[in-house]
């Protein structure tokens, strides 16, 4: 007999629901950026990071003591009381964690589930969107590039065009392929813009969530 993801999550999560991770934040918003912008998402953003970008909006993320740690069944009960569709699981690097147990728990509430990675750490869990942000001083594990659905490369200078471009061709066929500007870099978004123009197969994400003003 067929089982739909979410029946088989169910019969394996009841061992996961104790499991606990480090979490900065979860709460209901909207996605503000990459392709799925813009809809009503629950976010949950593991802390530890070791990844250590300079124009990080969240270094609080970055060192796991000091924040809670939450049980998968706490995490769930919020994603779903919310009413979300699906959630974003990111970080901090949600990579550094292992996802199967918080994924499972999630999958047999019904839920769809996003991550926001830059693959530096092992693939784990069960995934319906992988956004990977890869970063040139910490490169991703070869292993997650053939389960990207959306690349999303920030750019700051030149080199991180090319960089981008390096990463796309590793991504498999059909990735979106979308550079974000750095909030703090307006020379950024005129780098983009001509970019873009001279190579549409790749498009723009903005942080929309900050001029929606919401977390
Ligand atoms: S990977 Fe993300 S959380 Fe970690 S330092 Fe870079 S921007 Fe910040």
């Amino acid at each position: 007999m067929f089982k739909t993801d979410t029946q088989i999550a169910k019969e394996h999560t009841e061992q996961y629901l104790d499991v606990v991770y480090p979490v900065m934040e979860h709460f209901y918003t909207i996605q503000g950026e990459g392709a799925h912008a813009g809809r009503a998402s629950y976010f949950i953003r593991t802390a530890g990071c070791d990844v250590n970008c300079w124009w990080c909006d969240v270094k609080d993320s970055w060192e796991e003591e000091g924040h809670p740690k939450l049980t998968v069944r706490e995490l769930v009960k919020a994603a779903k009381e919310s009413g979300a569709p699906f959630v974003v699981i990111t970080g901090g690097e949600p990579l550094l964690h292992d996802l199967l147990p918080l994924t499972l728990g999630l999958k047999s509430a019904g839920l769809q589930i996003h991550i926001e990675t830059s693959g530096s750490s092992p693939l784990s869990g069960s995934l319906d969107w992988i956004t990977l942000s890869p970063k040139r001083f910490k490169k991703p594990t070869d292993e997650v590039y053939s389960n990207v659905d959306e690349l999303k490369v920030v750019v700051l200078t030149n080199k991180d065009l090319k960089w981008a471009e390096e990463n796309a061709a590793k991504c498999p066929e059909g990735t979106r392929l979308l550079l974000q500007p750095e909030w703090d870099t307006p020379k950024s978004i005129e780098l983009i813009v001509d970019y873009v123009k001279e190579n549409p197969e790749w498009g723009i994400s903005l942080q929309t969530h900050k001029f929606l003003k919401v977390p």
